[in-house]
This record gives structure tokens, sequence and C-alpha cells, in this order.
């Protein structure tokens, strides 16, 4: 069995999906491992830190040579024609972003895992990508508004007094704000934070946050949030204005899967913030919970700093990388026995993340989406 590895193509990502330890684990269970050569240097994972592994000199090789192959973000249209029929592609494929990517996939041949759509089950949690990027992402976004911060977040005695510590609002308590609340709290800061579904309430207050009560609850299936009515959205708006106005920093992370971000915070409520408050708009890729928001963007609404980083985990490659090909392996170890792939489309875990199968788009939702 030959597990390939790629580089990836799109710009300014800069994590891998295996590291040297990873490709040991493969070996052991009897696989071979090809790299493209100078994959992992953005990620600071020189080839020579891979002494285990056959390097290929383009992606073709690899594809070429492989029976699966391990990418964090889809391959150009250029890659996957290149991707062998019959082989596995295996990485975050964006599912719900492009039909035209799913029908080359499925048109190939390829049986492509988006581990977007893996169920989140208690089972599938060492396996789950967007929770350990989403952790890393909320990490980040905290730093972030800390950096770009005119204040202290920690409370701060010196020689002439006190300075108070800074007020952060975390708005989407998720993997990723839940992270984010635990970072700012750690540098200091004082922390309120708002979700809608009405369990994060305890996640919140166990790591020394304020919950933000709007009365709002909407909770949705699988664990996630559904999208709010307009009636609910305009009451939300009105609730959360006051904690929006008194805060520092507002760090926004709210997600519905497979859809546009929710718009939460107006332009009017950017307009009410104090002077020099910071805005870090987590779900800018996607649409943003903040009205002005500009993504990969530093924009001035009045005087408030509005951010909308994109690709966050790779700002942090080594342990981002490192979390995410344990999540590759952990998903696909189960199925290579004495050096051969033998899927189980039995297993919910790895029939509930397909893509595409057998010259099909598999995934009825991703189906229902793209058309
Ligand atoms: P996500 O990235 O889809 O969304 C982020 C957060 O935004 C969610 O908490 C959501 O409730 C919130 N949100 C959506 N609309 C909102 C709005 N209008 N206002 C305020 N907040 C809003 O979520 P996620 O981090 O991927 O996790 C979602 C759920 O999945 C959680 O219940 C989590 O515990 C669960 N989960 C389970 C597993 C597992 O068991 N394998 C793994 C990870 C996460």
């Amino acid at each position: 069995l030959t597990l390939g590895v790629i580089s990836e193509t799109a710009p300014g990502e800069r994590r891998l999906s295996v590291v040297p330890d990873v490709v040991k684990k493969y070996l052991g269970l009897g696989a071979r491992v090809v790299l493209q050569q100078g994959a992992g240097v953005p990620a600071h994972f020189p080839d020579a830190v891979f002494a285990d592994v056959t390097f290929a000199a383009s992606a073709a090789e690899v594809c070429a040579q492989s029976d699966v192959v391990f990418c964090v973000q889809p391959p150009t249209e250029d890659v996957i024609a290149q991707l062998k029929p019959g082989s596995v592609l295996l990485g975050m494929l964006q599912p719900w972003a492009s039909a035209a990517r799913a029908r080359q996939l499925a048109e190939g041949q390829i049986t492509a895992f988006a581990l977007e759509l893996l169920p989140r089950i208690s089972r599938a949690q060492s396996m789950d990508a967007l929770s350990s990027q989403g952790a890393v992402a909320g990490y980040e976004c905290a730093l972030i508004a800390a950096d770009h911060s005119p204040k202290f977040f920690p409370m701060l005695t010196y020689a002439a007094g006190t300075i108070r510590p800074a007020k952060v609002l975390v708005i989407g308590c998720g993997v990723a704000g839940l992270q984010t609340i635990a970072t700012a709290r750690r540098i200091g800061a004082m922390v309120e934070a708002y979700d809608v579904r009405p369990e994060t309430r305890e996640q919140v207050e166990s790591l020394g946050a304020k919950f933000v009560d709007t009365g709002v609850s909407a909770a949705g299936t699988g664990g996630y949030a559904r999208e709010l009515t307009e009636e609910e959205k305009a009451r939300q708006a009105e609730r959360l204005a006051k904690a929006v106005a008194q805060c520092d920093a507002l760090i926004t992370t709210a997600a519905i899967p497979g859809k546009p971000a929710p718009r939460i915070i107006t332009a009017e409520m950017v307009a009410k913030m104090k002077p020099g408050a910071v805005v870090v708009d987590m779900a800018a890729e996607t649409g943003g919970n903040v009205e002005g928001t500009v993504a990969g963007e530093k924009v001035w609404i009045h005087d408030v700093l509005v951010i909308g980083p994109v690709n966050i985990p790779s700002r942090m490659p080594v342990h981002a990388s490192e979390m995410y090909a344990k999540n590759l392996f952990n998903f696909i170890s189960p199925f290579i026995q004495d050096g051969a792939l033998a899927l189980d489309w039995d297993d919910e875990v790895m029939a509930g993340a397909c893509l595409t199968h057998a010259g099909e788009v598999r995934h009825a939702g991703v189906k229902q989406v793209l058309g």
C-alpha cells in the first residue's frame, strides 16, 4: 500500500498532512509513504526529518504511485486529474464549496473522504480535524485581538496605579470559541461570551467567563446551531448591543455547517463600540459575523479596527500539522491491515465522511446543497 503526501498549493497554506512521528506509524502498519519533495518546508518539516519516506519530484509523481493521497486543502483541478482511478483522497476537501470539484472527483472514480463531513460522535473525536484546527484558530484569534488592542488584556498594577483588565466578548462558543475564551482568560482579560446553544452556558462558566443571556435559544440537529428567524435575530441583536458597546475586544466565531456565517453584529453595533476597540471576525472567510468585515484585511470602521483573518490554523503550522496528521491517521489506520487497504462501508464514521465513491457524489447533504 502506498500512501502519498502532496505539497499544498492554496495561497498562504503552510500546513502538511503528515509529520515524521505519524509517518513511522504508517510504516509500522506495513505501508510505504511517498512525499513530494519540499512539501513540509512551509510547516518547518524539511525533507531531512523524513528519514523513512520515498521522495517524489512532483505531485504528478506522488499521485501516479499512491493508493491513498493525503492533503490539507483540496488539490487543484490539475492534481485531481492525476489521481489514479480507484485511489483514495483524504483531506479537508471543502465539500460544500464546489460542485465542479465533487463532479471531477466522482468522474475520476476517486473515493474522496472530506473530514468536514465526519459525524461528530464520541468515537470520531480523535479524527475530528474541524475540532483540532478550530482549537488552533480559537487560540490564535485571542492572540490577534490582544496584539492589536491598544490596551493591556490583564490587570496591571504599577507604581502609579492600577490598569483595569480588558473586557473581551466572544460570540460563538463551539470548539474554537471555547479555546478563545480560555486563551483570553489566560492572558488575564475579563471575558463574556454568548452562543445560541443553551448547553454552552455551563462550558463558558467553567472557563471563568460570564454568559450573556439573550433569551434566544436555537439548538439544531447533531449538536449544531440552526439558523435564526428574523425575529430571533432582532432580539439577539438588541440584547447583545450593550455587551458589544462595553467591550474592548470582540471575537466572533459563529458558524452554521454548510451555510454562510450568520450575520450577528450590524454596522450600527460596530459604530457604537468604544474608540480603539478591536474586532476579530473568525468567520470572515464564510461571509463574516460582523457587517463590514473584509476577509484577509484589517479595516477601520470609525475608530474600531475590524480584522478578518483567513486560514488561521496555518499561522501555527507545526502544531496544526501535528494535530491534523494524527486526525488523518486515526481515520484511515483502522482500514489498513497487513499493508493493504480494506475500507468498511458499514462503518458509520467512514461512510459518513465519504464525498465521492464509485463514480458518484455519495453524501446526501452535499448533493442537496450542490444540486
Ligand atoms: P461550529 O464551528 O459549527 O459553530 C461555532 C459556534 O457558533 C457553535 O457553538 C454554534 O452554536 C454557534 N452559533 C451559530 N449561530 C450562532 C448565532 N447566531 N449566535 C451565536 N452563536 C452561534 O461549531 P463546532 O465548534 O464545530 O461545534 C459544534 C458542536 O459540535 C458542539 O456541540 C460541539 O460540542 C460538538 N462537537 C462534537 C464533537 C464530537 O463528539 N466528535 C467534536 C467537536 C464538536
